[in-house]
This record gives structure tokens, C-alpha cells and sequence, in this order.
């Protein structure tokens, strides 16, 4: 859904990022770096992995608006983050969402974010990809978890293989570098991970597997879905040459060179090799529930705090309070004695 009818500028456009205050560090010595900000639980798709197809959204008045997400973005900012991901959801069927990319864009210009970036399911990226490009984004990740469109429709339900693939060419064409995310799943897209590779790879895109994590409650069992990411590479090592690369890009992947398509891999396995130790991630829902970790319970309100004064001390006391609370890391476990999920909150609420 593109909107046509621009709003006016809300004052917030302009607002700088308030005097530096001290940077967060949780009691581990991980300084936070690096935000993922859940603009929106809602989605124009249902993957398998991800939701079950029916589901119950929050009602639109428990979000924060836009105005509240970049205000609570420009916080975090002042205490040190300087990577954020926008995501969701899909954050791209949030309405006016173009507004908080432009708003936020303004720290890139100032220097205060080094990175500005989202992850979508790519349906709406063919509206939106030049306007992300001009707001300051300089790449972005698209979850493409196969090229066979009868079976995106089945791994999607909603999805529209076409027009994801529209959204990719229109944020290539944009010139905005984009990495595929795809989740390896057992007996669904195992032997397409190496056409992938060869695919993306062939066209300047970097790819990245992720092991499926038990979030959320869904219809077939995690144990169905699971597909342990070292089996992968040591299949897909008997195909191609994998050289280690110290390349990161902030996040937990860790990546090879393949010598055959002159491409880059990535493996995210918070299953099979835990990495939680360099952890410098927190992540905000819509409605400013701030989760210290993607794998445990425990979170900080961040809305009430904003909400209940104009001044951001309030906000920056229960930052203060949450972060020392930010757990060593996950307890994720997928197998057959384990069949409720680690959290019961669905991957599309915490943000991917
Ligand atoms: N809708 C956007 C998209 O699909 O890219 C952004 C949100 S989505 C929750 C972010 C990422 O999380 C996607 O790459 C998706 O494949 C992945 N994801 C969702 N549920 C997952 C799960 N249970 N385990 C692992 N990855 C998951
Ligand atoms: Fe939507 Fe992304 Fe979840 Fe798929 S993975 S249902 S596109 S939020």
C-alpha cells in the first residue's frame, strides 16, 4: 500500500539528538550498539515459521506513534546505539512509515547513526526502495527463503513470489545493497540453499541462512522445522569452497567467502553455536516494550515512561534499570522433549 497524500512535516523532523548521556552497558561489559525497533506486529504475509494464520493483532491504539518511535530511537541514540534496524511485522504496511525513515535519516546526515537499515518481506519495497535510498538507508535485508514461487506461496501463505521479486529489483535498482535472509527449514527448502547462493550470488546479493528459533507458538512443531545450519555448510562444503571472513556487519552472523559464486554467506545459529557473548542488541516492540534479549521473558515498558513526561529522564531511568537486568544470553532448545517455545511471544512481535 503506497501512500499518496503527504502529511505535513511534524515538528519532530527537525529535532536534533538530545546532549550525550552516559553509554549503556549491561553488567556484562557488552555495550548496547545496536537497536531493532518493531514499528508494526502486522503483516501482509504468514509465514510457517512465523505466525500461524490466525492471528490476533494488537489493537492500533496500544502502538507508539511514529512521532513516540522516533523519539525513543533519538534516546537510545544519545546513549550510545549507533545501528538501527527497523523491522516488524512488516514494517513496510506500517502506515506513513516513510516519515520515520526520513525522520531518522537526519541522525545519518548528522553522524550520530552509522547505519540506518530494515528488514522486510520485500512486498511493498518496489513502492518504497528509492524513498528508503533517499532517506539514508544504505541497505537492507529481504526474506526470501526460496525461488520457487508455488512454494513461496506455500512457506507464505500470502506472499506474491512476483511481486517480492519486484521489491528486490526496484531496491537494487535504487542502488540500495540487499542480503536475502532464509530460514533453513527441514524437508521444506533444504536442497535450495545452493541455488539460492548461486542465484544471489549472481546477482551481487549476499545471503544469509538462519536456524528457525522456537518463538512463538505455530502449527507444525519446531522439531519438524528444524534444520541444524552445520549440516548445511558441511553439505554445502562438498559443493562449494568456503574461505572465514572477519567480515560483520553488527549482527550475529558470522560469514564465509564461496570461492565457486565470489559471493558471502552467513550463518545466524543461535541453536547450534550460541552468540550470545558478543551480544550488543536490544530490540523494542511497537509498543515500546523493550526486550533485553530475544530468547527471555523479561522486558522494560519504555511507553509509560515516555508518555508520562516531555522530558526523556523518565525514559532514560528505566533504560538505566532495564539494561542492568540484560540476561547473559538465550536458553533455545529444539527437540522432541521441548515442544512449547523457548518465549511464547511470535518472532513478527519482538522483531526480527
Ligand atoms: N516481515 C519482515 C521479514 O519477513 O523480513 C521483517 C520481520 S521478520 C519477523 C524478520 C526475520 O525473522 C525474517 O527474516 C524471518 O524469516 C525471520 N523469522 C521469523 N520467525 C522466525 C523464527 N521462528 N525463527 C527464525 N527466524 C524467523
Ligand atoms: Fe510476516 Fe516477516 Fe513473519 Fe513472514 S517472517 S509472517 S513476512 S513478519
Amino acid at each position: 500500500m503506497t501512500i499518496a497524500t503527504p502529511i505535513p512535516q511534524a515538528d519532530y523532523l527537525a529535532a536534533p539528538a538530545p546532549p550525550a548521556t552516559p553509554p549503556l552497558v549491561d553488567p556484562f561489559g557488552r555495550a548496547i550498539s545496536y537497536l531493532r525497533v518493531s514499528v508494526t506486529d502486522r503483516c501482509d504475509m504468514r509465514c510457517v515459521y512465523c505466525m500461524s494464520e490466525d492471528m490476533n493483532f494488537l489493537p492500533k491504539r496500544e502502538l507508539l506513534t511514529l512521532e513516540e518511535l522516533d523519539r525513543l530511537c533519538t534516546a537510545f541514540l544519545s546513549r550510545g546505539v549507533r545501528k538501527l534496524r527497523i523491522t516488524g511485522g512488516e514494517p513496510l504496511v506500517r502506515r506513513n512509515i516513510m516519515h520515520l525513515f526520513r525522520a531518522l535519516g537526519r541522525h545519518i546526515k548528522s553522524g550520530a547513526l552509522s547505519e540506518l537499515t530494515l528488514t522486510t518481506n520485500g512486498s511493498q519495497l518496489a513502492h518504497h526502495a528509492k524513498e528508503l535510498a533517499e532517506a539514508g538507508v544504505r541497505r537492507l535485508n529481504v526474506s526470501l527463503d526460496t525461488l520457487d514461487p508455488a512454494k513461496y506461496k506455500a512457506i507464505t501463505r500470502w506472499g506474491d513470489h512476483a511481486q517480492t521479486m519486484a521489491g528486490i529489483d526496484a531496491a537494487q535498482a535504487a542502488g540500495l545493497p540487499v542480503k536475502i535472509n532464509m530460514v533453513a527449514l527441514k524437508g521444506v527448502n533444504e536442497a535450495e540453499i545452493a541455488p539460492m547462493l548461486e542465484w544471489a550470488h549472481g546477482r551481487g546479493l549476499d545471503v544469509t541462512l538462519i536456524e528457525v528459533m522456537p518463538l512463538g507458538k505455530i502449527e507444525p512443531t519446531r522439531a519438524d522445522q528444524f534444520l541444524p545450519l552445520n549440516l548445511v555448510e558441511a553439505r554445502l562444503k562438498e559443493r562449494f569452497t568456503f574461505r572465514e571472513t572477519g567480515y560483520r556487519t553488527g549482527g550475529p552472523a558470522r560469514y564465509v567467502h564461496v570461492a565457486e559464486t565470489g559471493g558471502r554467506l552467513g550463518f545466524i545459529t543461535p541453536l547450534t553455536h550460541n552468540f550470545c557473548e558478543s551480544c550488543n542488541r536490544v530490540r523494542v516492540t511497537c509498543t515500546g516494550t523493550l526486550y533485553m534479549c530475544l530468547g527471555q521473558e523479561d522486558a522494560a515498558d519504555l511507553r509509560a515512561p515516555m508518555r508520562a513526561s516531555q522530558s526523556d529522564e523518565l525514559l532514560h531511568e528505566a533504560l538505566d534499570a532495564a539494561i542492568a537486568r540484560k540476561p547473559k544470553g538465550h536458553d533455545f532448545i529444539i527437540d522432541r522433549d521441548h515442544a512449547k517455545p523457548a518465549v511464547a511471544r511470535h518472532m513478527s512481535v519482538t522483531g526480527g
